[in-house]
């Protein structure tokens, strides 16, 4: 059970399951069959590829970064995810999701939303399908990200600010539980990452599973070798247990994901869960979850909106307490740093989310023996950061262009 595969309960050892409301369980056990026959039958699985290779443009390349590796002191690949039709990961997961919901009679979508990117994913595929996508956004959101309230609603979603609690993603995601409960019939709730109840952490990483399918592919084919290290950043945690999964059960290769360490740890502005959290439920799993005394959920913080997750997926949390995976924090200084490095050596502007990984990779090849490559998951580009990292940047210089 070392290798993170899921008991029939929907436990990652001691982490997992399902810890809805009485009303919930009949939804996720039918979502569980219907998930797993889907995932078994030959046309869903080629409607699904199609998709796939003509609208999200898989395979995405794996990239030998030259500059970055002479810079890093070892070889370095990235799995371009970026390029994947809207410019991140998350799309993997949401057209399977939605093609999984029409397989199963719901055509009615809903879909909780932090930053937005997990909100226009999902009415991207709506669209794409023709089904009713409505997302949950907490009010305090849906002001900071309006560039993402425009392109759901251009995309044909109905959003809906949550006013309640901290106005924010964990609002939201309570908002879409309660709307899931109330219309459960002809309603599918699509998860945004390898979290909440079972068996979306399992069906999320299944649907993920193909970056590191393909990753490990293309570098046996380029390089006739493993790679010493795989890396991606880690949020809720789906672009990482996507990258893991196909090295799992490669003892040679290290699985390391990297959180956002915010202002620092000591600060406790954070979103680092597996670093600094303690074990608890949040969002119908038991896992790793950023908590105060009380067992209250406090905010995390991280420059990055795909990393500002008080939780993380259950998987992880079993990956991290059996050592299989370790976990690195990196601040949001550190992820400025990544996001100038990859621009200025490579040409490439990466989603802030993403730049977590860069500034660690002379750090983490350090701690590696061998001379063998690095892979990371490059998850998504950046020019939905631009605002955020030059705001920073000038922050941090003084004035804007140096
Ligand atoms: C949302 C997002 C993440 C974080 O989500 P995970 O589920 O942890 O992968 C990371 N990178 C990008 C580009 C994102 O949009």
């Amino acid at each position: 059970m070392l290798t993170g595969a899921v008991e029939p309960a929907g436990r990652f050892g001691d982490f997992g399951g399902r810890y809805v409301s009485e009303t919930l369980i009949p939804a996720v056990e039918e979502l569980d069959v219907a998930y797993r026959a889907a995932l078994a039958d030959p046309a869903f699985r080629g409607q699904l590829d199609g998709l796939l290779k003509d609208y999200v443009g898989r395979p995405t390349p794996l990239y030998f970064a030259a500059r970055l590796s002479a810079h890093v002191g070892r070889d370095v690949w990235l799995k371009r995810e970026d390029l994947c039709h809207t410019g991140a990961h998350k799309v993997n997961n949401t057209v399977g999701q939605v093609l999984l919901a029409l397989r199963m009679g719901k055509r009615r979508i809903i879909a909780e939303t932090g930053a937005g990117q997990h909100g226009v994913a999902t009415a991207t595929a709506c669209a794409l399908l023709g089904a009713q996508c409505e997302v949950y956004m907490g009010a305090e959101d849906v002001r900071r990200q309006a560039p993402n309230v425009s392109r759901m609603q251009l995309l044909g979603a109905k959003v809906h600010p949550v006013e309640s609690g901290s106005r924010t993603l964990k609002d939201a995601m309570n908002e879409a539980l309660r709307d899931w409960v109330t219309n459960v019939e002809h309603t599918y709730y699509c998860v945004g990452s390898a979290a909440g109840p079972h068996p979306y952490p399992t069906l999320v990483r299944e649907l993920q599973a193909i970056i590191g399918r393909e990753a490990r592919a293309q570098l046996l084919e380029a390089t006739g070798a493993l790679p010493a290290a795989v890396i991606a950043c880690v949020g809720g945690g789906s672009n990482a247990i996507g990258m893991f999964h196909a090295f799992r059960e490669d003892p040679s290769v290290a699985l390391i994901g990297v959180e956002a360490g915010g202002l620092g740890l000591a600060s406790g502005k954070h979103a680092a869960t597996l670093s600094m959290g303690k074990v608890g439920v949040l969002h119908g799993a038991k896992t790793y979850v950023l908590q105060d005394e009380g067992g209250q959920i406090t905010e995390a913080h991280s420059m990055s909106a795909g990393l500002d997750y008080p939780g993380v997926g259950p998987e992880h949390a079993f990956l991290k307490a059996s050592g299989r995976a370790r976990y690195e924090v990196a601040t949001d200084a550190e992820a400025l740093e990544g996001f100038k490095l990859l621009c200025a050596l490579e040409g490439i502007i990466p989603a802030l989310e993403t730049s977590h990984c860069f500034a660690l990779l002379p750090r983490i090849a350090e701690t590696l023996e061998g001379s063998g490559p690095l892979a990371v998951c490059l998850s998504g580009r950046g020019d939905k950061d631009l605002d955020t990292a030059l705001e920073y940047l000038g922050a941090a210089s003084g004035k804007l262009h140096a």
